[in-house]
């Protein structure tokens, strides 16, 4: 490739780090991406060493153990790690997204005894969804109800990215108030994870997306993580942080589908020149990159947003919903200017589709995206702000 990776693809937060990340997950992570993929593996010995490196708690604050580092460091970190691997940088999502519950919503008691095991790596699985409950999850066929000293958890969560590793789950249920969260061990009794009949998914395979069957689940009172009856509340502010980052795995899978066909297209020749040298795959390649620089910064303006706290809901969701288009239609040009090497099993070109259009849906689809996206708009309108 005529350009250094660096100048192609600028660090665009802290340089040294940018590039220590970059170069862990060049010679960790890439050598394993296929067989992760293709055996549909949670990458356990990967996200533990991520985590001894920190990065599964890059973000939480350093009193509980965590990097303290701010949300561009984040971006950088997924997208850098999911250049090499979507399904590693969606395994650390789930961690960042229980975490995340815990550290804006839980009880001190609960911050001081989880928090700092987050820390040290611990595996996490955040789990909204149901059978009848995807996108709209404002009530639920997961019920809980207070007995003496405990809540008492009965039901089944479906599509649990990261649950067939998991120590840990954050778990939406109904209570008389309305839908509330609960942090729910491993351990805890009652609780049973076994692969349901749509647990494989064609895209970001780090493993089965697992069923949680909880057969009255009993957790103590402090296990209610904020507010009964605020849990819908909750899992979408916990879904504005991670949209941000669920962008940035997007450019990872852009980044890397682009720079496959970049460098085939460099090498393989036709009609005694470059499949470079041809103007009509100049302008694809010139229309992918210049839209990935342009996702990208969004998502990197997303990520200074979380760090201000500033329309954290329109930004997020304009980040997750234009990176993963970009990333699909980059997958798709790239399939294009590789020819039949990018349609081969062999090749990662269909990997990269399949992660990125299965983006478009996982962690709040384009629709709900936009939903949210409009919801904003008309607060300004309401507000006299246009
Ligand atoms: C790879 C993968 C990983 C996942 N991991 C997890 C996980 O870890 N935890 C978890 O809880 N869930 C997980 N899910 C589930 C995911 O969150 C849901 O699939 C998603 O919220 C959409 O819900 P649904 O599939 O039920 O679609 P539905 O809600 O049935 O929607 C079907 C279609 O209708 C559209 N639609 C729905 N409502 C509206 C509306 N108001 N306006 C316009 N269009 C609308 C949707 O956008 C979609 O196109 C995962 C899913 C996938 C694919």
């Amino acid at each position: 490739m005529s350009h250094p990776n660096i100048e192609l693809w600028p660090a665009l937060a802290a340089r040294e780090f940018t590039l220590a990340v970059r170069r862990f997950a060049t010679e960790r992570i890439a050598p394993a991406a296929g067989e992760i993929d293709a055996r549909d593996l949670y990458p356990r010995e990967l996200v533990k060493e991520l985590a001894g490196r920190g990065f599964s708690a890059i973000t939480l604050p350093t009193e509980y153990g965590g990097g303290g580092q701010d949300f561009a460091s984040a971006v950088a970190l997924f997208e850098e790690v999911s250049v090499a691997s979507a399904a590693v940088g969606v395994s650390l999502l789930t961690i960042f997204q229980a975490q995340t519950m815990i550290r804006l919503f839980g009880s001190d008691s609960l911050k001081q005894r989880y928090l700092p095991q987050f820390a040290a790596g611990l595996l996490a699985s955040y789990a909204l969804t149901e059978a009848a409950h995807g996108s709209d999850i404002r009530s639920l066929d997961t019920k809980a109800h207070r007995d003496g000293d405990a809540w008492v958890i009965r039901g089944e969560k479906h599509f649990i990215t990261s649950a067939s590793a998991a120590e840990f789950f954050v778990i939406l249920a109904e209570t008389p108030e309305g839908v509330s969260v609960f942090a729910v061990p491993l351990d805890t009794p009652n609780l049973s994870i076994y692969q349901g009949h749509n647990s494989a998914t064609f895209g970001l395979r780090n493993g089965p997306h697992m069923n949680l069957l909880l057969q009255d689940v009993r957790v103590p009172l402090d296990h209610l993580i904020g507010t009964e009856g605020k849990g819908v509340r909750q899992a979408v502010t916990t879904l504005d942080y991670s949209r941000t980052l669920a962008g940035a795995i997007s450019i990872g899978i852009a980044r890397a589908a682009f720079d496959g066909a970049y460098a085939r297209a460099g090498q393989r020749e036709a009609f005694g020149q470059t499949g470079l040298g041809f103007q009509g795959i100049q302008w694809y390649l010139a229309d992918a990159v210049s839209e990935i620089a342009a996702a990208r910064l969004l998502v990197f303006h997303a990520a200074r947003a979380l760090d201000t706290h500033d329309a954290i809901d329109r930004y997020g969701s304009e980040a997750k919903l234009r990176a993963s288009e970009v990333a699909t239609r980059t997958a798709a040009m790239a399939v294009q200017v590789c020819g039949a090497y990018g349609a081969m099993m062999n090749s990662p070109f269909g990997r990269y589709l399949r992660d990125a259009k299965t983006y478009e849906i996982a962690g709040g689809s384009s629709e709900i995206l936009k939903n949210t996206i409009g919801k904003y708009l008309l607060r300004g309108v309401a507000a006299g702000r246009t």
